[in-house]
């Protein structure tokens, strides 16, 4: 039995401004690549979100910050978004268009970090806390090499750098190992099912594998044990890539080929049918053939067209149809 680490859904239709909502099976978590409209999400699901990856600062895929600053308010939590250089001045805007003479040190400890990232690296990072009335202060950026965006013990974020007439940002949620527990093996070893299995895949993640556990009364095995009697398999993990409003052009394809190379999972924008790819290229969009192309040069295993213009609202299966025979070659 498989058990993902994450489970990845667009928040709304492929006509909704866009939101990829990363579910995380256990715990309390979730991350948003934009934050375009969260209305389809539960107050419930939002609260969850503990990271905000921000492609670009077109309305489309800003404009709910609103919406997750109201649900997020009176939460002793901290969110923390990443974007292109201007997310941390556009954050402060956002926040100063508001009153916040009510709060003080006894409100709730809600604060909100931003980061400007650009290739090679963080430039700079802001903190929001609302005891201090969200007044801005300046923090250390997270220091991180290459393209990564974040390091948890369980996955890393990366990002490509694209042209969309300002820079637009496409990421990777890639899980680090997958592990997958044998039952018949379990059962040899006469070990139960349980939560304890959970323990387990984290600790082989993290590669603690002297690590003991209690599956059962009075039995103690570590994770090397379940390892070398195959009760427990790693393989490749997850690769889910984000990537949305980008001009068709020869760099673009290139770096986002290489982002999303065997990907499990590619959520790419499809806007415009090939009939008005002037349009799109004037616009900086893709139509959903050149979509489904990239989708075929970097060979993902699954894709997902989305950000679908308003203009198509009773032509989506045109779109789909373009991106899958593009994706198949035709
Ligand atoms: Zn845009
Ligand atoms: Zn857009």
């Amino acid at each position: 039995m498989s058990v993902l680490l994450v489970h990845p859904r667009l928040a709304g239709d492929p006509f909704a401004d866009p939101v990829l909502y990363l579910d995380f099976r256990f715990g309390r978590r979730a991350l948003l690549f934009d934050i375009g409209d969260l209305a389809p999400l539960s107050p419930r699901e939002i609260a969850r979100v503990t990271q905000v990856f921000v492609s670009h600062m077109h309305m489309d895929h800003f404009a709910a910050f609103d919406r997750l600053l109201r649900l997020s308010l009176y939460r002793d939590a901290r969110v923390d978004l990443v974007g292109p250089p201007g997310l941390a001045d556009a954050v402060e805007s956002k926040l100063r268009a508001y009153t916040w003479n009510l709060l003080d040190a006894e409100s709730r400890d809600f604060s909100l970090s931003a980061s400007d990232w650009a290739e090679g690296g963080f430039m700079h990072a802001s903190l929001f806390r609302a005891r201090d009335a969200f007044r801005r202060q300046e923090i250390a950026p997270p220091s991180l090499n290459g393209m990564a965006l974040m390091d948890d013990p369980e996955f890393t974020i990366e990002a490509a750098v694209l042209d969309h007439g300002v820079p637009s940002l496409a990421f990777t949620f890639q899980e680090k190992t997958r592990v997958n527990v044998h039952k018949a093996r379990l059962d040899a070893l006469g070990l139960p099912v349980g939560p304890w299995l959970t323990e387990a895949k984290r600790s082989v993640r993290r590669g603690d594998l002297s690590r003991r556990l209690s599956p059962a009364d009075g039995r103690q095995v570590t994770i090397r044990d379940l390892l070398e009697a195959g009760a427990l398999r790693t393989g490749a993990g997850q690769r889910i890539v984000y990537a949305t409003d980008l001009a068709f052009t020869e760099l673009n394809t290139k770096r986002l080929v290489a982002l999303a190379h065997g990907a499990d999972r590619l959520y790419i924008e499809a806007g415009f049918l090939e009939e008005d790819r002037l349009l799109a290229a004037s616009k900086k969009h893709l139509t959903a053939a050149q979509a489904g192309s990239i989708a075929r040069l970097a060979g993902v295993a699954e894709a997902f067209p989305m950000h679908f213009s308003p203009r198509y609202a009773d032509r989506a299966d045109e779109l789909r149809a373009e991106f899958a025979s593009a994706m198949a070659g035709g």
